[in-house]
């Protein structure tokens, strides 16, 4: 409709008149950079690109059909947090795991975890913890001790629905990040040894702290969840770095 004559030209511009095929590539492209990103990082988390090794970024492009600039995006992302090191002129690294940083993954985990948790407990919804209950009920305790990955999958999936519930975006990307970092040393130093079928059962009692809305308790039992994992790698990493041979 045109403006009657004399009326003010000024109007508000909402988000459906903004110009249509740039926003939609710039989405198509950020979101092909966060499959970019999401595939690598799994792949890097998984040891399938282990520490140290050149990743060439023609030979990523083949792997996943995926163009340029959204590769490049996620090597940027995947270089801030830590997962890859892009030295220019020489190539991009798949970043090694200093001892000294478990110390700096593991507190800001066991703050930020337990911070979560509390949220969760107090915005959560219903649904979530249904989805959750869910996830914990395809547990079979004899197929999945035999299978760590997927239980570390479940394991997962239960602190994606607390960082959703939690609904805090700026959270929800930092221990996202971090859970990545800290399942990367689960895969390098625990995986032939531990077995995490009791930290999924403590998710059964953080479940039902969240459920009945109870801060206090969904957070001290986030901690002490934490805190026992990285008991864990800490202790694989000790005795590895003492018995170089042994793994
Ligand atoms: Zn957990």
């Amino acid at each position: 409709m045109l403006p009657a004559v004399g009326q003010p030209q000024l109007r508000i511009v909402t988000g459906q008149e903004l110009p249509r095929p740039e926003r939609t590539l710039t989405h198509m492209n950020s979101s092909l950079s966060q499959q970019a990103y999401e595939q690598l990082r799994r792949r890097i988390v998984e040891l399938e690109f282990a520490p140290g090794a050149v990743l060439r970024e023609d030979e990523l492009r083949e792997l996943l059909g995926i163009g340029r600039t959204p590769i490049r995006e996620a090597l940027q992302r995947l270089d801030r947090e830590h997962f890859v090191s892009v030295v220019p002129r020489q190539g991009i690294f798949v970043a090694g795991i200093e001892v000294g940083e478990l110390a700096m993954l593991f507190e800001t985990r066991a703050v930020l975890e337990p911070y979560a948790a509390r949220l969760a407990a107090v915005r959560g919804s219903a649904e979530h913890w249904d989805t959750m209950e869910a996830v914990l009920a395809t547990t079979d305790p004899a197929a999945a001790a035999a299978d760590g990955n997927a239980l570390l999958a479940i394991d997962r999936h239960c602190h994606e629905l607390m960082w959703q519930a939690a609904d805090n975006r700026f959270l929800l990307d930092t221990l996202d990040m971090l859970y990545a970092q800290s399942d990367r040393l689960w895969h390098l130093y625990l995986a032939d040894v531990a077995d995490p079928a009791h930290a999924v059962g403590e998710h059964q009692a953080i479940l039902e702290a969240l459920r009945s809305g109870d801060a206090d308790a969904a957070g001290d039992l986030v901690e002490a969840h934490v805190a026992s994992f990285d008991a864990e790698v800490r202790q694989a990493v000790t005795a590895r770095l003492e018995s170089p041979l042994a793994g």
